[in-house]
């Protein structure tokens, strides 16, 4: 550096002539923070390359942090390349504004996650992109539903809400024939219940490997598994897919936190421990609840008798030593003689169960649901009744059962 005389203090405490040594390792990967990323020359800044993890360029392209975190998440779901992105419903949004375009269609389950839907009723329609509901039960139904328009068919396994598990490898084998790309919201499986990219287990890439085309996972959930986080992931095994993706996530000038990142990082050690401790846990309760008589149906695709056990037990069955797995939720149908008052009671009535949406944290979780306005399609596999989604956390299960137990006593002089 040319410098004449001694700088300023002001101008020493920015340009500090201190570097630390090289080598430092620890458990935590560090925290990087940038907007601005510094080339050593004019030449490196022309020949910069932000389409690949070879190099950095800003801080909205990618930091260490960032890449490890990508990185990690392409191995937890079988993928190949991923992305970050500031919520689980970005994660959605970006990926139908990528791979869709004016006169396409779009087809979404009818239970999927609502935001989807609304995104899909509002603003796809807003840029001439049109969208079928389809019956995620049915895979006839979803083949039905495909026409020359179709680019896009959404998949969740189980749906959100009332936990329909569908035949996922029908559904996959029906678009490939068709040529449709599929894009599944793994938040429920994490990449722990099943192996989105080798749905037939014969190795995701290998000859005769059935697999999504695209994972889109809400890390706000398990991954963050603390409450405290937003952020998602779109995770592929195909280059130029995984770049047609990539050009509209900058377009779109999505970023994250490199704190949140931080936060992810240190809870994914954990996070298969805590998902099969929820998922032990929320068995445990759903079988209870079962029992209940306020309780007409009990939706939980571990269960013998929910929709859909017996494709959840074909793709998650074998997972976590054969007890197959599963996310910590589930949902119940409150039989219809109890009216909406009793059931609004039963929810304020809880005490461990807090209402609040979202899950995956360590805190237990309620929500009541109003179907009839959430779904076009048939609902004959459910219950007359109204349904409550229970999110559990790492609470004691018998406290758990206790906290139902007096809720329901209080509400509906039963248990
Ligand atoms: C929570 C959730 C999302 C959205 O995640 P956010 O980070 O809250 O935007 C998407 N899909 C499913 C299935 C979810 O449960």
């Amino acid at each position: 550096m040319k410098q004449p005389s001694t700088p300023d203090l002001s101008t020493r405490l920015i340009h500090h002539e201190y570097t630390p040594p090289q080598g430092f390792h620890a458990p935590q990967p560090a925290v990087h923070k940038a907007s601005t990323v510094i080339f050593p020359n004019v030449a490196a800044m022309r020949a910069r390359e932000w389409k690949d993890k070879s190099s950095y360029t800003y801080g909205l392209h990618g930091t260490p942090t960032t890449y490890q975190l990508e990185e990690r998440l392409a191995t937890l779901e079988g993928g190949l390349q991923c992305l970050l992105v500031p919520s689980g419903l970005a994660a959605i949004s970006t990926v139908s504004l990528a791979l869709l375009r004016q006169g396409d269609e779009v087809l979404i389950p009818d239970n999927a996650y609502g935001p989807n839907k609304a995104l899909a009723e509002v603003e796809l329609r807003h840029y001439g992109i049109r969208h079928r509901i389809y019956d995620p039960l049915d895979p006839a139904d979803l083949a039905s539903k495909i026409t020359d328009a179709t680019r896009l068919v959404w998949l969740e396994a189980p749906g959100s809400v009332t936990l329909e598990f569908p035949d996922l490898v029908e559904q996959v084998r029906i678009c490939r024939a068709r040529g449709v790309a599929t894009v599944l919201d793994n938040t429920w499986g994490a990449g722990l219940a099943f192996a989105p990219f080798d749905l037939l287990g014969h190795g995701a890439g290998a000859e005769g490997a059935l697999g999504v085309d695209v994972s889109v996972h809400a890390l706000t959930k398990y991954p963050s598994g603390g409450g405290d986080v937003l952020m998602g992931s779109i995770t592929t095994r195909d280059e130029g897919l995984h770049l047609r993706i990539k050009l509209t996530h900058m377009r779109l000038g999505l970023g994250v936190g490199a704190n949140d990142v931080e936060a992810v990082l240190r809870a994914l050690p954990s996070m298969a421990l805590r998902y099969h401790a929820h998922d032990a846990a929320a068995r445990d309760l759903a079988q209870w609840m079962g029992l209940q008589p306020a309780v007409a149906q009990v939706l939980h695709p571990a269960l013998p008798g929910s929709p859909g056990h017996a494709q959840w037990k074909a793709l998650c069955g074998a997972a976590n030593g054969g007890q197959g797995a599963a996310a910590g939720l589930f949902s119940v149908v409150i039989d219809a003689r109890h009216s909406q008052a009793q059931v609004d009671a039963f929810c304020d009535g809880l005490r461990l169960f807090k209402l609040g949406y979202s899950w995956g944290g360590p805190m237990s979780l309620v929500v009541p649901y109003d179907l009839p306005s959430m779904r076009t399609g048939a609902t004959a596999h459910l219950r007359p009744g109204t349904v409550v989604r229970f999110s559990v956390g790492l609470e004691a299960v018998d406290d758990l059962r206790a906290d139902l137990a007096q809720a329901m006593h209080q509400a509906f002089g039963t248990a």
